[in-house]
């Protein structure tokens, strides 16, 4: 069945890769809402307040989002952080925030979208990953652990509601302009772009337009997989 208009939450979609999401989804005819912390989305876009780490607020965003736009059909589980260090430096700060961000509370979002998507019996849960989950990362083994753990979840989420006629798809990005790789220094963006076949990095919107086609009603015999966007690096892993 070809869905219009469908229920779409993006976590994470005032900037960014997850705003890129919001918008191409919004442009095609999707109710898309979006979670912000720091900076409300652009008009068209449903903004809801939200720290995806606290489980009362998540419980919150999935109330609103149902009353304004009906139950979410379409998850985009975007929202991430960085806490970059070599594990010998790294504190067991910036590996709890990444873990709660970029993990537990992915699981905790799934989790009420899944409930959602159950009773309608149809629904694509699309997680962001990142290529360092695969060919690892010096400085990000925080962030390397919680992305490849996004792996597993979406594969055994994959058998549990494939029979329900729902789709559990990652993507992984491989180096994307925007704020959070703005900072990186030269020599380590230039070390991502040795490594890069088609030697640029990426644009949000190229992100999109792939979760865009994970969304679709086309792909519905897709689950499980993970579609890297990442100019070739880390392919064939
Ligand atoms: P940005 O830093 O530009 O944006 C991060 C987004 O996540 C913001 O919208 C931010 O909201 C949101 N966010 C972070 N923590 C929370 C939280 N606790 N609760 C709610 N929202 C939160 O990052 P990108 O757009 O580059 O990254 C988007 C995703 O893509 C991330 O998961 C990232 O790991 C992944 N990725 C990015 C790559 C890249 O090269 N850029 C490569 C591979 C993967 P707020 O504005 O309120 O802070």
């Amino acid at each position: 069945m070809t869905r219009t208009g469908r229920s779409v939450l993006v976590t994470g979609g005032n900037r960014g890769i997850g705003l890129a999401i919001a918008q191409d989804l919004a442009a095609r005819g999707d109710r898309v809402a979006v979670t912000y912390r720091t900076a409300a989305p652009p008009p068209g876009l449903y903004g809801v307040a939200c720290d995806i780490t606290e489980p009362d607020a998540v419980a919150r965003l999935f109330e609103k989002v149902t009353v304004e736009q009906g139950p979410v059909e379409v998850l985009v589980a975007n929202a991430g952080i960085v806490r970059d260090a070599l594990l010998l430096s790294m504190t067991d700060q910036d590996v709890d925030e990444v873990l709660d961000t970029n993990l537990r509370a992915v699981i905790r979002v799934v989790k009420h979208a899944s409930r959602q998507m159950l009773a309608e019996r149809w629904g694509r849960l699309i997680l962001v990953s990142s290529s360092a989950a695969f060919t690892g990362s010096p400085g990000q083994t925080n962030y390397a652990a919680a992305k490849a753990g996004l792996v597993g979840l979406a594969r055994s989420l994959a058998w549990e509601l494939g029979p329900r006629g729902i789709t559990v798809n990652v993507v992984s990005p491989g180096l994307i302009d925007t704020d959070m790789t703005r900072d990186l220094s030269k020599a380590r963006r230039e070390q991502f772009l040795s490594r890069t076949p088609l030697g640029r990095p990426g644009r949000a919107e190229e992100v999109a337009a792939a979760v865009r086609f994970l969304a679709s009603a086309e792909a519905g015999y897709l689950t499980g997989a993970v579609l890297p966007v990442s100019g070739g690096l880390g392919m064939g892993i």
